[in-house]
């Protein structure tokens, strides 16, 4: 009999198909075999697990709920919309499944310290978080540009006791930051841990943070049959380096139901104008795995541009690259402004104001429910548009109502 595709993806050495694998400094080596060999020990650990489920139900909130979007589904007069609520998740987004997982993770390691690095902040915010909860250090490089940028969440990570480094080379945005914290993380691997933020970097983190997001697909396959007692027809969501979409694929990949990736297609079709890496990238290595990326015409990351600051990634999660090279997934895309046109629709006829990032996700099934009136749909929505409020209302006038 074949394996279920959640335990033989991806290979011993973390490649899914030609995707993946761990090209990393050989100095590094050593510290990525010794969180391999503890993740694969602690999967199959009933007492890991069973802590995991514990600090899900009575810190993060989990489950999550699913909601029927009835007003928007007759606004679009198509398909019926569902919504899987990870902004409900505590700190409003879906990271927290998996920096309280690699934060358990630590503590089972004996280790002091957890370190990131952080574009916008989401990924410091919730890590700063899950560091507090445990009582572990937690140091965040982030780009002196997006210190400036994202100030509130700088305040946040500092709020929660957590340390931000500025790196203060090249651009000084994420690429930096990203080269800071490895050479911190580099100077002392034993007591530290180095907790990527999506299902990317170098193996096992794309296998592991996929496992640690699974539960959103569990909950959501299950509660769906619930509620209609069937399998959504179509399940979406946006795509940056690709752990929410991941998270509640990884429930319907063997199971009849379409999965849609959604990449940002920002504000146009040329290298900088939007971050979708597995529409018009091509195949490469950066940051330590093989994937499909935005490359320049000298070859290293393309500079990229989303209105949703968690998804402009020049590269994507190997196994997203894998399911759609396979044909598994399809690739939908959404512009800033439909992102914008959504956020406002959900908001005034849902009651829901979603993250810029999710959405994008949201706009699609919008689209997709007017062409497809019979199926139904379920997005991921990623998180909260709290942190998005100021941004857009001074870009973007709040519209009139339309019923
Ligand atoms: C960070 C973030 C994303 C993008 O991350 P993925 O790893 O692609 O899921 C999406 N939505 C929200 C709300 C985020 O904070």
């Amino acid at each position: 009999m074949q394996k279920p595709y959640l335990e033989s993806m991806p290979d011993a050495n973390g490649f899914f198909g030609k995707f993946g694998g761990a090209f990393i400094p050989p100095q590094l080596e050593e510290a990525f075999r010794e969180i391999n060999q503890a993740y694969d020990k602690l999967s199959k650990s009933f007492e890991f697990l069973h802590e995991l489920k514990k600090i899900r139900k009575h810190y993060q909130g989990r489950p999550t709920p699913i909601t029927y979007c009835k007003n928007l589904s007759d606004f679009v007069s198509g398909g019926q919309i569902y919504l899987k609520r990870e902004d409900l998740n505590h700190t409003g987004a879906h990271k927290l499944n998996h920096c309280m997982a690699e934060a358990l993770l630590a503590k089972y390691l004996g280790k002091k310290k957890l370190i990131a690095e952080t574009g916008a902040g989401q990924h410091g915010v919730a890590l700063a978080t899950a560091a507090a909860y445990f009582g572990l250090e937690c140091e965040i490089h982030m780009g002196e540009v997006d210190i400036a940028k994202e100030h509130p969440n700088v305040v946040r990570m500092k709020i929660l006791g957590a340390k931000v480094v500025p790196a203060t080379h090249g651009l000084k945005t994420l690429k930096e930051a990203v080269d800071s914290a490895f050479d911190a993380y580099l100077k002392d691997p034993a007591t530290q841990l180095f907790a990527i933020g999506s299902v990317v970097g170098p193996h096992p983190f794309p296998k592991m943070v996929r496992d640690f997001q699974s539960v959103v697909g569990f909950e959501a396959k299950e509660q769906f049959h619930e509620m209609t007692g069937k399998l959504p027809d179509m399940v979406t969501a946006c795509v940056g380096g690709g752990s929410n979409a991941m998270g509640i694929f990884s429930a319907f990949i063997e199971d009849p139901v379409k999965l849609y990736a959604i990449e940002p297609a920002g504000k146009g079709s040329n290298l900088g104008e939007h971050s979708a890496s597995l529409t018009y990238g091509s195949e490469g290595i950066m940051h330590g795995f093989n994937s499909i990326m935005l490359k320049d015409k000298d070859g290293n990351p393309g500079p990229v541009h989303s209105i949703g600051s968690g998804i402009d990634y020049p590269s994507v999660g190997p196994e997203h690259a894998y399911l759609s090279s396979i044909g598994r997934t399809n690739i939908g895309l959404c512009n800033d402004d439909e992102a914008v046109d959504a956020f406002y629709t959900l908001s005034q006829h849902e009651g829901i104001i979603p993250a810029l990032e999710s959405a994008h996700a949201v706009a699609f099934a919008m689209k997709y429910a007017k062409e497809n009136p019979k199926e139904a749909i379920l997005v991921n929505l990623s998180g909260r548009g709290d942190k998005d409020i100021d941004y857009i209302v001074e870009h973007y006038p709040i519209p009139v109502k339309h019923t």
